[in-house]
């Protein structure tokens, strides 16, 4: 009997794939690295378009809004963060922030993703206050915010458990989860690149906790940095393994590990790579409908392309976001810039909030 070549696996498995069947490990670490890049993309599109018959790509209007760069966690892979009083570090008071949170309304943004370092002088008071008087003063605005370890850290240091942490932050007004430091959840990986962070089940305890709760969002990778391609599918399994049980995912994002200004240093990994992984997670995460392109670690350009690659998702606008932008990256977005970029492609531009809900077709 001959035996199949890798290349030849790789294309029995996507017809799988192309049939909307589930694929494992063995067979996700195949495809991923054996496949022809552009039969991989084909596939990825073929699916996204069965998903999204409609044919929208969606986004949002938002703003990341960085509350503090204080960080004691020190991940080598991070160039925003500060120690506590350094000459750079800066924690933002409220006023600053219903400030920015208004500049956001005034251009039409309803989403607010905040994220900071693990500041040790806020405590989970500081995020409730915050967090009412924006929901007073801006009703419509939806606070998708924080991350596994920031409320790790803000329970930690508040000496409270996780859990009541949580129900604090959501009865002040914290409704969605971006999914933020994930990177990658293996341990092996986690103990070179932020050994201080939370560990890959903690991260997932944490998630389920919060979809338990009903506070529903994103999950994410950050890859390209020391983990290698096998480990990339073992966190796709895990998160996909948790959908299945809370259904708490919207949107996957990946985007590449920026080495730019950064400790760990190294090389970005280029876009053949990106696109590469998003087909793949388009296919093996089959159970999250929308797949975000990362347009602003690739590139207007390659967040196009991407959406030939199996995203029917161009995130936010971004009017404020500091934490990719302190690598050097310097991609820049709004409105009328990713309405042309979808219908250059031949697919509908459409405005969602931050559950996917469509506010306005173009
Ligand atoms: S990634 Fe987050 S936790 Fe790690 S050093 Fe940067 S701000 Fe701190």
């Amino acid at each position: 009997m001959m035996v199949a070549s890798p290349a030849e696996a790789a294309r029995e498995i996507l017809q799988k794939a192309r049939a909307g069947e589930r694929l494992s490990y063995d067979e996700g670490v195949t495809l991923y690295r054996y496949a022809d890049l552009l039969e991989l993309g084909e596939a990825a599109r073929e699916r996204c378009d069965q998903l999204h018959p409609e044919r929208y790509v969606t986004f949002v209007i938002d703003s990341n809004i960085n509350h503090t760069n204080v960080c004691v966690t020190n991940c080598s892979f991070c160039a925003f963060y500060r120690p506590p009083r350094h000459a750079e570090a800066y924690t933002r008071s409220h006023e600053q922030i219903l400030d920015m949170v208004g500049q956001m309304v005034e251009q039409g943004g309803t989403e607010l993703l905040m994220q900071g370092g693990h500041n040790p002088d806020l405590t989970v008071e500081y995020f409730e206050a915050l967090f009412r008087a924006i929901k007073q003063r801006y009703p419509q605005v939806i606070i998708h915010s924080l991350s596994p370890p920031e409320i790790q850290y803000i329970a930690r240091r508040s000496k409270l458990s996780i859990y009541d942490t949580m129900v604090r932050l959501k009865a002040a007004g914290w409704e969605s989860f971006p999914g933020g430091g994930a990177e990658i959840l293996v341990d092996r990986v986690r103990s070179i690149i932020a050994p201080l962070k939370t560990k890959s089940q903690e991260w997932l305890d944490i998630m389920r906790m919060a979809h338990n709760l009903g506070v529903h969002g994103s999950a994410t990778m950050m890859f390209g940095h020391v983990e290698t391609l096998e480990e990339r599918v073992e966190h796709l399994l895990r998160l996909r393994e948790l959908q299945d049980e809370t259904h708490g995912w919207r949107a996957f994002i990946c985007w590449t590990y920026q080495p730019g200004n950064t400790a760990l240093g190294g090389r970005e990994v280029g876009s053949v790579e990106y696109l590469r992984t998003l087909a793949f997670a388009r296919l093996f995460l089959d159970n999250i409908p929308n797949i975000q392109a990362s347009w602003l670690t690739q590139g207007l350009k390659v967040g196009q392309v991407a959406l030939s690659f199996g995203a029917n998702d161009l995130g936010g606008t971004l009017i404020e976001e500091e934490v990719v932008r302190s690598t050097g990256v310097t991609n820049r977005s709004n409105a009328e810039t990713l309405i042309k970029l979808v219908r250059d492609v031949g697919k509908t531009p459409a405005l969602r909030n931050t559950r996917y809900e469509i506010v306005r077709v173009f």
